[in-house]
């Protein structure tokens, strides 16, 4: 098949255009939901301030060594039981081999004012610990409460020398002679655990430090500060109610396997000295998404312009198919508007032809023969109701479709008000005149057998000299102009 015998008609090219509509503006909505979500999980993240700064600048100017000389003149393995008390907060130590508890200091004068440096320095809520790890194998701590503390340590199994914060600090170098830290500037950021104390969400922020001990002995170790999660990152983690993500985290590594049906979005927010990132993750069941989407104004203007433009698809489509009807020259409908419908929904059909056209255009030339139609056209336009329809039926044949007549009486009246009205132009010095047969729509007929019968009708007048109408009655022809000239069928 051809292109140009792939023929759209209109119920199908209306669908056509729907779904493509439909289709193109759910897309153009999801994306613009995408983008959105997008926009949201930018402004969440870029509002945050970076907790690993902050934490930097406040470690730098804790005193470790004001707990270590503390402890060593309070007889730190003294194992009192500690005065009961809910609410009182402890400097605690655990020795890391035997995992045992060796201290537990409540916090009084003098060691409340150590604690309090620590306090001042680390004075955010999500601090849920600030300890140090010596290379004695002993942590050192402070804990907010004394129910939390567990009786033995759960946390670091591991060999100092193999536990990574230390190696990374003073193992890298294997201890060199010269003391130095592999890295001083950097605190090592842990993943995110489960802190074996308060069982939440932290991630810890290891620094290194050392401390002369007197004969010249030096300590090595690490403060660590435990940073819940859920409260470092509350509003990331908490986003805005209407965003409604299925699943919010937040985690070192970019990318996670995202879950069936889900759409997975990440955003870095965050960034330790060394470069590790830390991101914020949501990811979306396509159900949420497609509610998400629903609820945007996207949406509400995608359910405007599909009405506007059905609306508009629907005014186009009648004026391009009027179009495709209109005969160019005389501006009337062309004969392939009449079909069967149209034929019966009027009373009487009525062909008329220009008497002698041949010979306007023979003698005035084509123009003016142009001209003629165009007059003609219009004077019959003018001289038929609104509720009937003129056709051009080719060359300078006519058709008119009457409507709302109820017998041939009333028919044959407006044919002689056709004929009564004589059509003058200034180009031609003759009125214009036309031969006609009209004959009455019967439900049996045909478009093709109405018209073949008003030809023969019309046939007739230019056998019995032009310029009238003629009708038949079933008996016989009657002509509109002189019924002195009736003749029997
Ligand atoms: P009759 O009185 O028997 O109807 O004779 P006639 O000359 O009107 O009829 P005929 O069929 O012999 O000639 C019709 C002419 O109309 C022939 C054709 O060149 C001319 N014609 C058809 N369409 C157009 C048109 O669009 N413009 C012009 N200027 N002439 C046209
Ligand atoms: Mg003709
Ligand atoms: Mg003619």
């Amino acid at each position: 098949m051809a292109w140009y015998q792939i023929r759209l008609d209109r119920p199908r090219a209306t669908l056509l255009g729907l779904a493509l509509l439909v289709l193109g503006g759910l897309g153009c909505v999801l994306y613009y939901t995408y983008l959105n979500i997008q926009h949201d999980m930018n402004l969440i993240t870029a509002k945050q301030k970076n907790v690993f700064d902050v934490f930097y600048q406040r470690a730098k100017i804790l005193k470790v060594e004001n707990i270590a000389s503390y402890l060593a003149q309070h007889h730190p393995l003294d194992r009192r039981p500690p005065p009961s008390g809910v609410g009182t907060d402890y400097l605690y130590g655990y020795d890391l081999k035997s995992k045992e508890r060796f201290a537990d200091v409540p916090l009084q004068y003098p060691a409340a004012n150590i604690l309090n440096t620590f306090r001042y320095a680390l004075s955010y809520p999500e601090v849920i610990n600030i300890y140090t790890i010596w290379d004695d194998y002993r942590l050192i701590g402070m804990v907010a409460n004394e129910r939390i503390l567990p009786a033995k340590l759960g946390s670091v199994r591991v060999d100092l020398m193999s536990f990574r914060p230390w190696y990374h600090y003073f193992g890298c170098a294997s201890f060199s002679k010269l003391r130095h830290f592999c890295s001083t500037d950097e605190a090592v950021v842990s993943n995110i655990e489960v802190d074996s104390f308060s069982l939440r969400n932290t991630i810890v922020m290891y620094f290194p430090f050392t401390y002369q001990l007197g004969r010249g002995g030096y300590k090595y170790g690490l403060l660590a500060i435990d940073i819940a999660v859920d409260e470092a990152f509350n509003e990331v983690l908490r986003p805005f109610q209407h965003l409604n993500p299925s699943r919010t985290a937040i985690a070192f590594d970019a990318a996670e396997p995202c879950r069936a049906f889900h759409l997975c979005l990440n955003k870095p927010f965050m960034q330790t000295k060394s470069g590790a990132v830390l991101y914020l993750k949501w990811s979306y069941s396509w159900l949420d998404f497609i509610k998400l989407a629903l609820h945007s104004a996207a949406f509400k203007v995608y359910i405007i312009i599909i009405l506007l433009a059905m609306v508009a698809w629907k005014q186009l489509y009648q004026r391009l198919r009027t179009l495709a009807h209109t005969d160019h020259l005389t501006q009337l409908p062309r004969r392939d508007i009449l079909n069967r419908t149209m034929l019966h929904e009027h009373d009487y059909l009525m062909i008329l032809d220009i008497d002698n056209f041949k010979s306007i255009n023979d003698t005035y030339g084509h123009g003016t023969g142009d001209q003629a139609l165009v007059a003609f056209s219009r004077h019959l336009r003018s001289n038929i109701r609104k509720v009937d329809s003129a056709i051009r039926w080719g060359g300078e044949e006519f058709i008119v479709l009457f409507k709302g007549m109820d017998d041939d009486e009333m028919m044959r009246h407006s044919a002689a008000r056709l004929l009564a009205r004589p059509l003058t132009i200034a180009e031609l010095p003759d009125p214009i005149t036309f031969s006609a047969g009209v004959i009455r729509i019967r439900d049996y007929l045909s478009v093709a057998e109405a018209v073949h019968l008003a030809d023969e009708l019309l046939y007739h007048v230019k056998q019995q000299g032009k310029h009238n109408i003629a009708s038949y009655d079933g008996q016989r022809i009657h002509l509109i102009r002189d019924p002195d000239a009736e003749t029997a069928s």
